[in-house]
């Protein structure tokens, strides 16, 4: 016999299902700015117990996200902001499968191969013209430069090791030789690793390594000299092939690594004749961004070695599918695949002919804007007509009584939207201020001169600002322009870095 109470009880949860299926149905045709979810935070801290609309998820996100900068207008990256609409669709489609996963996805794992043939081709890598063997270079994609140095780095102190060991020598104390003005990773590889820092310091007139004081520097505990091809602080390119020779006539053994990260991809098309890369018998592993003049969205890297005897065994794993090894050499196991078939696609879209002109055009626009600034009155610290990345970095002149800076340059510029970061060059360079234009494949001429127009007008309006006002200006966008996060409180005051010591900023990728 079923009690009057229970029955009671029965429709009272009927009830509150059908109420709540009423809630629910009006919630999903109710217009998202009508919903509840418009008049509640979202979840910032702790995970909410429901679930929300995926339409109201998506469109309160995309609404936050329109506070980011506007990626076209972002000059201070050389990261890729544009690709043709046939490669985002094969993005996307890549974007479920598991890159490492050789046996589930092997034509992903081809196509990585295909690569890395063409790429170290660029390259001059020598050939390692095994019979059978469909990758004949030594390399493998990465999520950009920064795991790409941290292997390389890793492959010389390995190699350096071994060879002390197997001699009998003390291997605990590696060092490895770089410019001051290197990019955050290579300070990260060495810290991470344990190789010690023997840095090539910049001065108020040269901001690239200094070949001799670089090879003066090398001792029995040396891994490695590291050059860049295109310093990210004014573009320029380091002279590998001094450094090489330095080391050829003293007859010193000592390997260089090349940074390409940004260089890789335009000297190749835009100053074939430069020697930097495999045809200089020290240089040993070369990296570059894939992501960068790539011309493929964040992130894929590339790194290669000239012969198997640069990359140690120990450091590879060999992952079996069908029978077949693919070795494998990253820090990390999962990963998308997307952005090795949008390199692919890249590659074989615009084939040489293809990126010699992008990487032409961009040349020829950055000394156009290279002359502009200077009628404007800059001082221009990059290198034009191809000798140096297609960049424009630039200071203000010294001028007594002046009240503005750099940085308050760039703020006035930030209202228009454009993104041109000032920074503060590498240490023993006076703390100098300096700022940054770079070039990317979709900066036209049309949109270079409103640019150009923009900066006129702001040193217009600087010039007619008094004290105060600057001031304010000048201060705000080094505290607090963007509203950035600030990390974790623990680890704000951070003071072992060349930025934590010196004031070094750096430049943004
Ligand atoms: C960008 C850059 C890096 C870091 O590369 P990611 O691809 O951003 O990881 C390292 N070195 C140089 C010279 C760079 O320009």
């Amino acid at each position: 016999m079923v009690h009057l109470s229970e029955i009671a009880k029965e429709s009272q949860t009927h009830r509150h299902r059908r109420e709540k299926r009423e809630a629910e149905a009006s919630e999903a045709s109710a217009n998202v700015y009508g919903t509840h979810y418009a008049v509640e935070e979202l979840p910032e801290h702790a995970m909410s117990e429901q679930e929300m609309p995926a339409s109201v998820a998506y469109r309160m996100i995309k609404d936050e996200l329109s506070l980011d900068g506007n990626p076209l207008l972002n000059l201070a990256s050389f990261v890729t902001t544009y690709m043709e609409d046939e490669v985002q669709t094969l993005m996307s489609d890549a974007m479920s499968k598991n890159f490492i996963d050789y046996e589930q996805y092997p034509q992903s794992a081809h196509i990585q191969n295909r690569c890395v043939n063409m790429i170290a081709g660029l390259f001059h890598a020598p050939t390692t013209g095994q019979a059978g063997s469909e990758q004949d270079a030594i390399g493998t994609s990465t999520v950009g430069s920064s795991e790409a140095i941290m292997l390389a780095m890793l492959a010389m102190k390995k190699r350096w090791q071994n060879r002390r060991k197997a001699a009998g020598q003390d291997w605990s104390r590696p060092n490895i030789i770089m410019n001051s003005a290197v990019q955050v990773c290579w300070e990260k590889a060495a810290r991470y690793f344990e190789v010690e820092e023997k840095y090539v310091y910049c001065t108020e007139t040269r901001f690239v390594i200094d070949p001799a004081t670089a090879v003066d520097l090398v001792d029995e505990n040396t891994v490695g000299i590291c050059a860049i091809l295109g310093t990210t602080y004014t573009g320029q390119y380091e002279d590998v092939k001094a450094i090489n020779d330095l080391l050829v006539a003293k007859n010193i053994d000592c390997p260089i690594h090349v940074d390409a990260a940004s260089g890789g991809f335009v000297v190749p098309f835009v100053k074939p004749e430069l020697e930097w890369d495999f045809r200089l018998e020290k240089v040993v592993s070369i990296n570059v961004s894939g992501h960068k003049y790539g011309l493929v969205y964040p992130g894929v890297g590339w790194v290669f070695w000239r012969a198997p005897e640069y990359l140690p065994k120990e450091l590879i794993f060999n992952i079996n599918y069908l029978g077949a090894d693919q070795a494998s050499f990253t820090l990390n196991f999962s990963k998308g695949a997307s952005h090795v078939i949008g390199q692919y696609y890249q590659l074989i879209r615009l084939g040489k002919h293809g990126y010699r002109s992008i990487m032409t055009n961009l040349t020829q626009i950055a000394d156009y804007l290279t002359s502009e600034l200077g009628k404007l009155g800059f001082i221009i610290m990059s290198e034009g007509n191809g000798r140096g990345l297609p960049l424009v970095a630039y200071r203000l002149p010294e001028e007594e009584g002046r009240l503005y800076d750099e940085f308050s340059l760039a703020h006035v510029l930030r209202r228009r939207g454009w993104v041109i970061p000032a920074y503060t060059m590498a240490p023993n360079c006076n703390e100098l201020k300096m700022m940054r234009i770079v070039l990317r494949e979709d900066f036209s001429i049309h949109r270079c001169n409103l640019l150009v127009e923009d900066i006129r007008q702001a040193l217009k309006s600087l010039e007619e600002m008094d004290e105060t006002m600057i001031k304010r200006y000048s201060t705000y966008v080094q505290t607090h322009a963007t509203r950035g996060p600030q990390g974790h409180p623990v680890y704000r005051d951070e003071k072992h870095s060349l930025q934590g010591k010196t004031g070094k900023t750096h430049a943004v990728c």
